[in-house]
């Protein structure tokens, strides 16, 4: 059973979510201040998590920054913040989904679904072995299927959201070409979401922050204004040596 973790200081709310996803068989622990919340992350045991910006003691987008700075474990924002900008930052802090309260549990547990099917070494995956074991390589760079990870030329392991992974998998799977963002869209299936132009684009400037050397001068994701994105190297494609890597 997935390990859901609540961060939201309401009792009532948290009671009343925390009942409605161990029925939907979560294990749920709730906690109610950020902290709390960075403390449970830390003992690894969190499969995804739900989280309030307004908080007590820490706001949401901080607590948001510092998971992402641990842990690449999907997170769902919850929040009554409604404006645009909200939502933003909080994609561009490294969250995986954010619904506006008040919302229908069922609209969560269906988000939740999806999220989780995107996330690392979900056991639900449809993918045959051979997609689970692919390597793309890039400029040193390899991205890996079986972690849903990126390992830097010099050897250095790379976290990446479920977002971020799936997005830069669909450029790395079609070097060269130009993608547009609706079809960029399609590969991270969020189209529910923010206005479909911003939604990849702050993907990809938190992807450039990772793998490019000066994210101002990008040399791998290109952009191709007004249509979309361009992966500008070539890629090879790999077999994993099953955990040599
Ligand atoms: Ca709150």
């Amino acid at each position: 059973m997935r390990h859901l973790l609540v961060v939201e200081d309401e009792d009532f709310s948290r009671s009343l979510l925390s009942a409605y996803l161990e029925t939907g068989g979560f294990i749920v622990s709730g906690v109610g201040s950020g902290e709390q919340g960075l403390a449970a992350i830390d003992t690894g045991k969190i499969d995804v998590v739900l989280l309030d910006l307004g908080l007590p003691d820490l706001d949401g987008i901080e607590v948001l920054k510092r998971i992402r700075a641990r842990s690449a474990v999907p997170v769902v924002i919850i929040s009554s913040r409604e404006r645009l900008e909200d939502r933003l930052v909080a994609l561009e802090a490294g969250a995986d989904d954010f619904l506006v309260k008040p919302f229908d549990p069922r609209e969560l547990a269906a988000r939740l679904k999806v999220v989780l099917r995107r996330s690392s070494g979900s056991s639900q995956r449809s993918e045959s072995d051979s997609q689970e074991l692919k390597e793309l390589c890039f400029e040193g760079w390899k991205l890996r299927f079986a972690t849903r990870d990126l390992i830097s030329p010099d050897r250095v392991e790379i976290a990446l959201t479920p977002s971020e992974f799936n997005l830069l998998a669909a450029l790395a799977s079609a070097p060269l070409r130009v993608l547009s963002r609706e079809k960029l869209l399609d590969s991270i299936a969020r189209k529910e979401d923010a206005p479909i132009d911003r939604t990849i684009d702050v993907l990809v400037s938190r992807l450039r922050r990772k793998i490019e050397t000066d994210p101002r001068k990008p040399q791998l994701i290109v952009t191709i204004p007004g249509f979309g994105y361009r992966f500008a190297v070539s890629v090879t494609e790999a077999m994993s040596s099953n955990g040599a890597g």
